[in-house]
C-alpha cells in the first residue's frame, strides 16, 4: 500500500521515532502525543482494522505494546491501550495500530 502512511513508516520511506522493530511489527512515537508517553504498535503488513487481524498478530501487537510500556517504566503506574476501529471510533489511519499512552492519569468513563 504505497499511499498508506504506516506502510511507508514500516518500509522506511517515511521517518518516525522508532522504538522497536521485529519480523512482524514495529513501534514508533505518535507524532501528536496525547500523553507524556504515546506510541503506536503496528503490524508491518498492511492490515486495515482489528477485525482483519488473526489471533497471532493481534496477540503479538498487545504483547509487544506491553513489553515496550514496561521498558519505558510504565509498569508500576500503568498505561492505557486503545485500538480504534472504523468510523465510530474515529480511526484516522486505515492501518491497524495499538495506541499506548502513559505518564498521566486517565479518567474512565469520561465526564
Ligand atoms: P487513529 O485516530 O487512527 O486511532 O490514530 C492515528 C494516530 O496516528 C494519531 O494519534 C496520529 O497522531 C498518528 N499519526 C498520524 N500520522 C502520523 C505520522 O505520519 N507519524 C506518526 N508517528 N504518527 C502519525
Ligand atoms: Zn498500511
Amino acid at each position: 500500500m504505497s499511499d498508506c502512511i504506516f506502510c511507508n513508516i514500516a518500509g522506511g520511506k517515511r521517518s518516525a521515532r522508532i522504538l522497536h522493530e521485529d519480523d512482524d511489527c514495529m513501534a514508533f512515537e505518535d507524532v501528536n502525543p496525547q500523553a507524556p508517553v504515546h506510541f503506536l504498535v503496528i503490524p508491518k503488513k498492511h492490515i486495515e482494522t482489528v477485525l482483519d487481524g488473526d489471533e497471532n498478530i493481534l496477540g503479538k501487537l498487545l504483547y509487544t505494546a506491553s513489553r515496550i510500556a514496561e521498558s519505558k517504566d510504565l509498569g508500576k503506574d500503568g498505561f492505557r491501550t486503545v485500538v480504534n476501529c472504523r468510523r465510530h471510533a474515529g480511526q484516522s489511519v486505515d492501518h491497524l495500530h495499538v495506541h499506548v499512552m502513559g505518564g498521566r492519569w486517565f479518567k474512565w468513563p469520561p465526564g
